[in-house]
């Protein structure tokens, strides 16, 4: 599972953080960092409430399925 992660819709709410401080990262200021997210297995389900709690829906889950070839 990615998190894209689209930093000009971010307002520095830390709702994400506050789900998942050890997977999304702020800045001083309480904007999540650049760069979009890889996560671990494990951590998907913290990971997935983190993002949707996000108001401004910066936080793009893509599940690996989505992106899997598809096979004709
Ligand atoms: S919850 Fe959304 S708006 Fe708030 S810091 Fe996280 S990404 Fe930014």
């Amino acid at each position: 599972m990615h998190i894209i992660v689209h930093n000009a819709k971010c307002h520095g709410h830390a709702r994400c953080w506050s789900q998942a401080p050890e997977i999304f990262k702020l800045d001083e200021d309480g904007y999540i960092l650049p760069g979009n997210i890889d996560v671990a297995a494990g951590n998907e389900f913290c990971a997935s409430r983190g993002a949707r709690s996000c108001p401004e829906r910066a936080l793009e889950i893509i599940r690996s399925s989505d992106t899997a070839p598809v096979m004709a």
